[in-house]
């Protein structure tokens, strides 16, 4: 098999598989037939919330609440199929689980999570997670929206970017600076809100003309003296421990995920190559063409063995977000490069939607991008081999 030439599958659990299989046959005979269509159209079918989590990925390997409480590696090998069709399907799961419902989960009150995470598991309500504005990207920390007491109210005012889901969502996690006495200084004041989109103040705007993930809607929020009761506040966490720990989750999906886009351009370029004939050959049987088939090959089962690797970590309960920082490096990268190599086997072929290679290579851009850039993943490595922080 092509895609998985060090058999990684094998080191999964039966039940691991099975979930693979289960997420596989749904993607390509459901999803992968209209994504196309959806790329090109900019936008998403309606339904997709509750499709999804009929099949139970929706905050899958988060315990009770209606989640399915599977392995992280369960949850890393769904993104994987998921992704094998487009990075935009792949997005709307890892939001809905890993951002938003992880964020209530890990940090909600009781009553927080009885509310939103049984309707959120079943895609009866669906999230997003608002932490990027347009000031305010790599370093979060920046961020100008606030939020102020006022009576036992909560008052927020400010404005988000790039928020996947952003028009799509029931709920919004909302990441804003207070003046909360018990903060201390460094951004310390951030707290995290849980905010009803139907409430007075707030707007979502979709944003237009995106030449990347374009099977996924992406929103700019605005907050208008937004008032939300004190019982919409996080309780306890401060500062962008909050936020960071969601995106070291769903960073973990992303390392997952893209060895599916990457071994479906694999999978592309070795079929176009085996059948289309130049020089009286097919193309897959000239030498530089079976070193590109070979070098993705190395790269996308790399990436598969990290991702596999630390989902066992993730599993074992002992890994560390420079190690996710690793793996969503690394895994980006290859699969990047593996996209861009795939095209280039296509010919002009490779540039329409009729193929799927460059759907793929510019979907990938935004995956380098979001949920930390490459550098700021690098500079997480280098902090963490030398002590010494170098973001700023
Ligand atoms: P910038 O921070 O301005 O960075 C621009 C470039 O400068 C990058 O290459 C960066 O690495 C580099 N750079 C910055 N600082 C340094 C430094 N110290 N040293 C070296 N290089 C540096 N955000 C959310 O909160 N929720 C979402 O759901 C969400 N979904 C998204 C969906 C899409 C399609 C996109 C494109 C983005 C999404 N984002 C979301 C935002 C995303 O996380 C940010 O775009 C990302 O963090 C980068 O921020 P920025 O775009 O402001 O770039």
């Amino acid at each position: 098999m092509t895609h998985d030439y060090l058999q990684v599958d094998d080191l999964l659990t039966d039940e691991d598989r099975a979930i693979r299989d289960t997420v596989r046959d749904y993607a390509q005979s459901e999803l992968a037939p209209h994504v196309a269509e959806w790329y090109d159209e900019g936008t998403l079918p309606d339904g997709l919330g509750p499709m999804f989590g009929k099949l139970g990925l929706l905050g899958m390997h988060l315990d009770g609440y209606g989640c399915a409480g599977t392995s992280a590696t369960a949850y890393g090998v769904a993104c994987r199929e998921l992704e094998a069709v487009d990075s935009g399907l792949r997005s709307f799961v890892s939001v809905q689980g890993s951002l938003a419902m992880y964020a209530i989960h890990r940090w909600g009150t009781e009553e927080q999570k009885e509310e939103w995470l049984p309707r959120m598991a079943t895609g009866e309500a669906l999230g997003c997670f608002g932490l990027t504005e347009s000031d305010a990207g790599s370093d979060p920390g920046s961020m100008k929206t606030r939020a102020r007491l006022d009576g036992g109210d909560w008052v927020l005012n400010g404005s988000k970017m790039w928020i996947t889901n952003g028009t799509l969502a029931d709920v919004a996690i909302v990441w804003a600076q207070t003046d909360d006495p018990s903060a201390g200084s460094g951004g310390g004041g951030i707290r995290g809100f849980v905010v009803p989109t139907d409430t007075p103040g707030f707007s979502a705007h979709k944003i237009q003309r995106k030449l990347s993930l374009r099977a996924s809607v992406t929103a700019e929020l605005v907050l208008d003296d937004l008032r939300v009761p004190a019982s919409a506040a996080f309780p306890e966490v401060r500062g962008l421990k909050g936020p960071l720990s969601c995106l070291n989750e769903a960073r973990y999906g992303i390392v997952w995920g893209v060895v599916g886009a990457a071994r479906a351009c694999l999978e592309e370029s070795l079929a176009y190559t085996s059948e289309r004939e130049q020089f009286g050959k097919p193309l897959s049987s000239f030498q530089l063409t079976q070193r590109k088939l070979a070098l993705m090959t190395v790269a996308v089962n790399n990436a598969s063995l990290v991702a596999w690797r630390l989902g066992a970590l993730k599993d074992a309960g002992t890994v560390t977000p420079a190690q996710v920082s690793y793996g969503k490096y690394a895994n980006v990268r290859a699969a990047l490069d593996v996209a861009r190599e795939a095209r280039t086997t296509l010919g002009g072929a490779g540039i329409t939607l009729d193929h799927t290679v460059m759907r793929h290579m510019n979907n990938l851009e935004t995956v380098m991008t979001y949920e930390g850039t490459e550098e700021m993943h690098l500079l997480s490595i280098g902090a963490d081999l030398t002590g010494s922080p170098a973001f700023r």
